[in-house]
Order: C-alpha cells, then sequence, then structure tokens
C-alpha cells in the first residue's frame, strides 16, 4: 500500500513552491518561495521512484537518506522524516533553501534524467524541517553526560557551527570564537535574505547557546586573542574561517570612490536589514538607491549583488561577465530570477579600466568572442579590438572571487602548513592540520565552496576530534 503512494512522476509533474511576482519580490528582501502545502509537499515527494541506488543520494555531500524521507514525506509521516533529515544534516532547513540542487542532489535525479522533472529534493527537505521547527520538535541538545574536554572553534560560519552541534551532542565543551557581532558567518553577513531569510539562521544560533555552546564574539584570532593563546586554553581547536580576501582589479580608476568590493556590500545590506546602525548605507557609500549600477563577476556572489542593488532601488542593474550564459559558474536558476527583477546580462565584455575625477561614474567596456577551449575546458574569452565603449555607473562592485587570508602570518605560526593557493592543508580524513590537535573545516581548506560542504567538514571534523580527545594524552601530544 505505502509504495503505491510513491512513483507518481508518472501523472504528477514536477511543482516547485509557488514563486513569488518579480514585481513583488523587488520590494524586500524575504524570500522568493512560499513554503509547500502539506498536500503539495506529500504529491511532490510521492513523484520519488524510491531508487534501488539513489543517485540523489551519492550525489548529496552529506549522503542524506533522501528515498526515505521523501517516503516517509508521502506518508504523512512528517516526525520520522524529520528525525530521519537531521540525523545526517545538522541545518537540512539551509541546504533545502540554498543548495545548488541543480549541481547536487536534484540534477542527479533519475526522473530528471528520464525528462519527467525532477523530485523537488531542496523544497521538501525545506518543508520538513520548517514544519519541524512549527511544530516543535527541533530541540536544544541535552548531551547524555558531560565531557571535562574543551574545544575551541574559531569561525561561526557553517563549518564551524556544524562541528559545535556535533561535538555538543558528545557532551565536549564548546566555545566558538567569532570576529563579527553575530554568529553565522556568511550565513548571516554574506549570503541576502532573499535567499534566506535571517530568522532562519538566527534561530539555529539560539539553539545552540541553549545546547550550552560558548559564543565569544567581536574577537579576531590574532588580534583580540592570539592562536597560541587558544591553543592553550583548549584540548584541540577547529579552524574554519572561510575566506575573505577579495579577488581585485588593476586597471586604470580602479581606485576611483564608488568602485567597492562584493562582501562590503553585501555585508553593509545585510547589516541593514537586521536595522544595525549603518553608516556607509546612510551615506550612500555602499547603497544603490538612485544609481546606475554595474556588477563584475560571473559567480553566485555576482549573482546576490545584482539582486540586492535591484532591491535597494537602483535606476539599472548590469552584470558585464566576459565569458557568456553557457559558460558562467553562477547557477543558471538564479540568473533567470536575476533577469525577472529586471538585471541586464550583459555577455562578452570585461572592464578595462574607469572613468571619473572624484568619483566612478562610467566603466569602460572591451567587448570579448570566445576561442578555443583553455586548461579547464572552457572556452577562452578573446578581445575583440576596437569595439570598446563607456557604460555610465555611480556604483561598480568588484565580485571577482575570494582567497583565503594569510593565516601563517597573521597569527605569527609559520608552523601552520598551507597550500600553494594559502588554504590550510590538512588530512583529507580527519582534518588534522600539521600541529597536533588543531583541525580545519570549510572555505579555509577547501577554497570558496558551498554552505553544504561546510557543513559535511564540520561533522566529519567533529568525529576525528572525538577520536583524538579520547585518546592517552602522550599520544595526543605527538
Ligand atoms: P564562513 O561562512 O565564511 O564563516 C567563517 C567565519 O569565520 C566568519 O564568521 C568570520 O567572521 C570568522 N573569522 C574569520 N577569520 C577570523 C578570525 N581571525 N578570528 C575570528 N573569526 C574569524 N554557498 C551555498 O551553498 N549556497 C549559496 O547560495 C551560497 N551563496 C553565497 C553567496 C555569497 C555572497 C558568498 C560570499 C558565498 C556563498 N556561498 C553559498 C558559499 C558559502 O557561504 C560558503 O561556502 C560557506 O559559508 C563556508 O563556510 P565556512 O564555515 O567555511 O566559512
Ligand atoms: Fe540536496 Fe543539499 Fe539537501 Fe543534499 S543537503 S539533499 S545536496 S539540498
Ligand atoms: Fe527518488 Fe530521484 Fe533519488 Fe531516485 S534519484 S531515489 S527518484 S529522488
Amino acid at each position: 500500500m505505502a509504495t503505491q503512494r510513491m512513483l507518481q512522476f508518472v501523472t504528477k509533474s514536477k511543482e516547485m513552491p509557488t514563486k513569488r511576482a518579480a514585481d513583488d519580490r523587488r520590494e524586500d528582501f524575504d524570500e522568493i518561495y512560499r513554503e509547500y502545502a502539506a498536500e503539495k509537499a506529500a504529491e511532490q515527494a510521492s513523484r520519488c521512484s524510491q531508487c534501488g541506488v539513489p543517485y540523489c543520494q551519492t550525489h548529496c555531500p552529506l549522503h542524506n537518506n533522501i528515498p526515505d524521507w521523501l517516503k516517509l514525506t508521502a506518508e504523512g509521516r512528517l516526525q520520522e522524516a524529520y528525525e530521519m533529515s537531521q540525523a545526517t544534516n545538522t541545518f537540512p532547513e539551509i541546504c533545502g533553501r540554498i543548495c545548488p540542487q541543480d549541481r547536487l542532489c536534484e540534477g542527479n535525479c533519475v526522473i530528471e534524467q528520464a525528462g519527467h522533472g525532477t523530485v523537488t529534493i531542496g523544497a521538501v527537505e525545506k518543508y520538513i524541517t520548517d514544519s519541524a521547527w512549527e511544530q516543535g520538535w527541533v530541540l536544544p541538545v541535552t548531551p547524555m553526560q558531560e565531557r571535562p574536554e574543551s574545544v575551541g572553534i574559531i569561525g561561526a560560519g557553517p563549518g564551524g557551527l556544524a562541528a559545535a552541534d556535533h561535538l555538543r551532542r558528545a557532551g565536549v565543551q564548546v566555545t566558538v570564537y567569532d570576529r563579527y557581532d553575530r554568529a553565522g558567518g556568511l550565513l548571516t553577513y554574506g549570503i541576502p535574505g532573499f535567499k534566506l531569510e535571517k530568522p532562519v539562521v538566527m534561530r539555529r544560533i539560539e539553539q545552540l547557546e541553549q545546547s550550552g555552546v560558548q559564543f565569544v564574539l567581536n574577537c579576531t584570532v590574532g588580534e583580540d586573542i592570539s592562536f597560541d593563546a587558544i591553543r592553550g586554553k583548549h584540548d584541540a581547536v577547529l579552524i574554519a574561517t572561510g575566506v575573505y580576501k577579495s579577488r581585485d582589479l588593476e586597471a586604470p580608476g580602479s581606485d576611483l570612490p564608488g568602485i567597492v568590493k562584493a562582501i562590503d556590500y553585501l555585508t553593509t545590506s545585510n547589516r541593514q536589514g537586521f536595522g544595525d546602525d549603518v553608516p556607509e548605507y546612510d551615506s550612500g557609500a555602499l547603497n544603490a538607491e538612485g544609481k546606475r549600477v554595474v556588477v563584475i563577476g560571473g559567480g553566485d556572489t555576482a549573482m546576490d549583488c545584482v539582486r540586492t542593488a535591484v532591491r535597494q532601488g537602483a535606476v539599472s542593474v548590469k552584470l558585464l561577465y566576459r565569458r557568456d550564459r553557457e559558460n558562467m559558474p553562477g547557477s543558471q536558476r538564479e540568473v533567470q530570477n536575476a533577469e525577472e527583477e529586471g538585471v541586464d546580462f550583459v555577455w562578452l565584455t570585461a572592464p578595462a579600466g574607469f572613468t571619473g575625477d572624484t568619483a566612478v561614474d562610467g566603466v569602460l567596456v572591451q567587448k570579448m568572442r570566445l576561442g578555443v577551449p583553455d586548461a579547464s575546458g572552457r572556452r577562452a574569452p578573446e578581445l575583440i579590438e576596437g569595439a570598446d565603449y563607456v557604460e555610465p555607473a555611480e556604483l561598480v562592485i568588484k565580485a571577482l572571487g575570494f582567497e583565503p587570508e594569510a593565516l601563517p602570518t597573521l597569527w605569527n605560526t609559520p608552523e601552520l602548513a598551507v597550500t600553494r593557493w594559502g588554504t590550510i592543508r590538512c588530512d583529507h580524513t580527519t582534518h588534522m592540520s600539521s600541529l597536533p590537535g588543531v583541525f580545519a573545516v570549510g572555505d579555509i581548506v577547501r577554497g570558496a565552496s558551498l554552505v553544504v560542504w561546510a557543513i559535511r567538514d564540520g561533522r566529519d571534523a567533529a568525529e576525528a576530534m572525538l577520536d583524538y580527545l579520547a585518546q592517552p594524552a602522550s599520544l595526543a601530544a605527538e
């Protein structure tokens, strides 16, 4: 009987939750998708064909038990679905919102491959845990017994928080240090509310506090406290500091006022959304209102900038990218959302310089064409001589990617081994760095990556740290 509820993809077509109209969503920073009604979530979950070898699960970095929680949802057994979903994912409702599902679970769903339209795995995952919060099923951690060992975590992004949750479940004493005034890392200050509303992040942090995790905020390791002091305070340390050094653009006029970094722009916008006092927003320095805006870059950060500028009331928003639509790294779903909201994508263009006397008033744009594939396999952009023009702009946002900060230098710890890209070198199974008892996870190990990978790393590193803490002290010090 139960299996008859499944395999409904033949008669039921794929339906995402309702997307708000573009004119409506341009007016605020609320999420653009509404929640499924219970019947619709069950119906969409019932489209799953319960594959014996579920490729969706294989391609989920957390190896979520997707077919099983889809089946439980289709059967209306939502609390069991939630229990199963949270067993492998620390923040299912966050991944359900912001994972690039088209590249991960949903992109590999056999129903999608067979041309029926994927099972809407992300939307169902979000629905299950949002419902669990509403029902009061998501509870703070209460460890069976407290342990004396303590772990210091540097960085309160998803990598650090996933590890904190896992370690608290085992009763370990956990302190998380972060240089910002709020925890959450890029979930809080990078990703805009229209993809991930902030109360969704804040309720998780409150619950970690209720679970006994200590947060030390406004504390920059290397300035307010030394890395050595943190090592001295704790039995093991986890570095989860992310990557924050913005790649820059060397071009004539690139230091003119009005040319800003994406991370500064997005952080300011998110702070404004929290109701903070933000002078850079009020002064207009990091505010697109009434301006012609040009964003440079083709990744997801660029996409978040253009859509933020639309919501701030920009007169026009253009994105310059040196390749074409098919060859851009950003998600196609996000491109479509941005286009609906009025963003103009100017493909095959690159900035050659900036015009203006006391502040930027234009971007000197070069036109490109695609040549033969380069080492990455993508067709390399080539300049079209003599086709330059000036694009007027009062705000230019550089979204060219991120690199790691030089932690060994900043923390006066030359023995912390890094790769030639500056990411921390660590054992890929245990996540232990070159320093005994010091582990590392997330973007500071992988380079700019995804939330779901940071969660996976945090979970795996916490397991390895528990093994490390269980060793006799003499072995652990080796
Ligand atoms: P972070 O989230 O960066 O957290 C690191 C924390 O460490 C920060 O809070 C920082 O303040 C703190 N810190 C750093 N140095 C110090 C120090 N010296 N002392 C104390 N604290 C310190 N991924 C997705 O999966 N989906 C998306 O839609 C998506 N959108 C994105 C949009 C933007 C604009 C950006 C920039 C990234 C996006 N990502 C997205 C990527 C994702 O946010 C990251 O991969 C993820 O947050 C990495 O987690 P983390 O824990 O390693 O680091
Ligand atoms: Fe898909 Fe991400 Fe959820 Fe995994 S965590 S099932 S990849 S949405
Ligand atoms: Fe269901 Fe698709 Fe996963 Fe198969 S691949 S188990 S159909 S969600």
